[in-house]
């Protein structure tokens, strides 16, 4: 019976029977996994408040049988996180993170600087009230360790930097005036100080934060968001809640 100690973030949970549920974790050391709690809805449960989502735990986790589907032996809390479920901002963000980690990758698939840049992002979401930026970084950043690199700088078409308008996320970045003409699909508007503040994020060059305008921010936000809906298929479910944010 090989026992597999991790370091994991809950993304979410089902009920199972009476008294268990289903744990989806992303882990440091086995990639996205499912695992069962058995007894974990008890009110005197072992595993206490450890498997709700958001918590960073440390856990202990074996192989049963055939099943592709692991148990875990222990539950112990690092982080719970707590700001992130008193505030609905906060909450929608977080679980647009979540969910991304969840369609996006692969079951024991190993990426450990995801982990650790989901960990780190859920610290600062639970102790700052930059959630806009927090999101676009992390949606940058995920899209990067993930391999995909979109070009902020200048035309994706003609390589050159005249008037841009519009983003493609089909097209992984930055349509000019001129070449927009010819590929109408799925373009996003952009102004240029939109654009300037997600390149200088993809280079993480943070001093540009300061200069930068509520209504580039909220551009941003919503190619972020199309470049996601791009590449998954659709629209998060999570995306929702984003959006009924107000202000
Ligand atoms: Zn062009």
């Amino acid at each position: 019976m090989p026992l597999h100690k991790t370091e994991a973030v809950v993304i979410r949970t089902i009920k199972l029977g009476e008294a268990d549920k289903i744990v989806t974790l992303f882990t440091k050391e086995l990639g996205k996994i499912k695992a069962v709690a058995k007894g974990a809805r008890r009110i005197k449960s072992r595993f206490g408040s450890s498997l709700e989502s958001f918590t960073h735990i440390n856990t202990t986790l074996f192989e049963k049988g055939n099943s592709s589907l692991l148990r875990i032996r222990q539950a112990d809390i690092i982080q719970p996180y707590f700001h992130i479920r008193e505030n609905f901002e906060k909450i929608s963000y977080g679980l647009y993170f979540l969910e991304l980690i969840d369609k996006f990758l692969l079951e024991r698939d190993v990426n450990k600087r995801i982990f650790s840049y989901l960990t780190d992002t859920l610290s600062h979401l639970n102790s700052s009230d930059e959630q806009k930026t927090l999101f676009i970084q992390f949606g940058l950043q995920f899209l990067m360790l993930s391999g995909y690199q979109y070009k902020f700088d200048r035309c994706i078409i003609c390589g050159d930097a005249p008037l841009i308008l519009f983003f493609s996320a089909y097209k992984g970045g930055l349509i000019c005036d001129s070449c927009a003409k010819n590929n109408r699909h799925g373009l996003l508007p952009i102004n240029k100080g939109a654009a300037l503040y997600l390149y200088a994020l993809q280079k993480s060059d943070t001093a540009f934060e300061e200069t930068t305008s509520v209504g580039a921010i909220d551009e941003a936000v919503e190619i972020i968001k199309g470049i996601f809906t791009d590449v998954i298929g659709r629209p998060l479910m999570s995306q929702e809640f984003i959006d009924n944010i107000k202000g």
